[in-house]
């Protein structure tokens, strides 16, 4: 089964979010479930949580179908202790909400170094913020994302997510989702069927499919290893179409949220379509 759909707006009330998958015909999408430019916002109401509830029963939604992203500002991996510590309490407070709303998953960007400790020194800090998370919640699964390596950012790379996990105690609670710009402007072609196979081989060599907890479908507006995220609809970047229609046939993929971030909310529903029309035996 192939569960597709985009990153969809949160405002006016969680439960908008459903209705706003339903009207791309998503099977899956992802939302912020709180403003993502702030650090902090007040505890969920219970009648916000049951309609959120209600509206996903309603519409056959399962916290597999959902993706929900975390806010940008968190930096698991600060290098000053201070907001290190601001990172991990926001971050605790996002995964409780998540699992307020009776949700499985929280997507999340690994971190930066900010020029101020090593990437190694970093990716250590967000092992160590992965296994507080673990140890205050319950129920969540963490998927850390691929980036884009711009800037300071870590976790641009296979190793990188590698070395994270490894660092975590609990691993069962632990996911991965890969963003298909992130992996090109970071230098994974993907431009032909050899080019995807071969980028798949490495997550599975080290990482490993099990880890595969949801994909990011955006094309790219930057050249291949630019090292700088630029989303881009579908077949219009300069990925092109190949990689797309490769992963929606690809069984790997099956039974997890496959998300659009794509430049233009406005097609979401045509590109969604379009990946279905791709896929060729149903
Ligand atoms: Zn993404
Ligand atoms: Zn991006």
């Amino acid at each position: 089964m192939n569960y597709i759909g985009a990153h969809v707006s949160s405002s006016g009330g969680l439960e908008k979010t459903v209705l706003r998958a339903i009207a791309i015909n998503a099977t899956a999408f992802s939302f912020f479930t709180k403003n993502q430019l702030q650090w902090f916002s007040p505890p969920l109401m219970k009648q916000k949580i049951d309609n959120f509830k209600l509206s996903c029963i309603k519409y056959k939604f399962t916290p597999q179908q959902i993706l929900p992203h975390s806010s940008y500002l968190i930096n698991l991996g600060h290098p000053i202790d201070s907001l290190l510590e601001k990172s991990r309490i926001a971050f605790i407070n996002e995964i409780n909400r998540c699992d307020d709303l009776g949700l499985v998953f929280l997507n999340f960007h690994p971190g930066s170094h900010l020029n101020k400790i090593t990437e190694t020194n970093c990716l250590l800090r967000i092992s160590k913020s992965i296994n507080i998370a673990l140890k205050n919640t319950k129920n969540v699964t963490l998927v850390i994302e691929n980036t884009a390596g711009q800037g300071t950012n870590v976790g641009y790379c296979f190793e990188h997510l590698s070395k994270i996990i490894k660092n975590v105690y609990d691993q069962s609670r632990i996911g991965v989702c890969i963003d298909t710009c992130h992996l090109f402007v970071s230098g994974y072609d993907l431009r032909s069927v050899q080019d995807c196979e071969y980028m798949f081989e490495k997550f599975n060599n080290l990482i490993g499919l099990k880890y595969l907890k949801g994909i990011h479908l955006n094309d790219s507006k930057k050249k291949i290893n630019s090292r700088v995220d630029r989303h881009e609809s579908l077949g219009l970047g300069e990925i092109g179409e190949i990689a797309f229609e490769w992963i929606i046939n690809n069984i790997n993929f099956n039974n997890i949220p496959m998300i659009l971030e794509t430049s233009n909310p406005k097609i979401w529903k045509e590109e969604i379509i379009w990946l279905r029309s791709k896929k060729i035996v149903q």
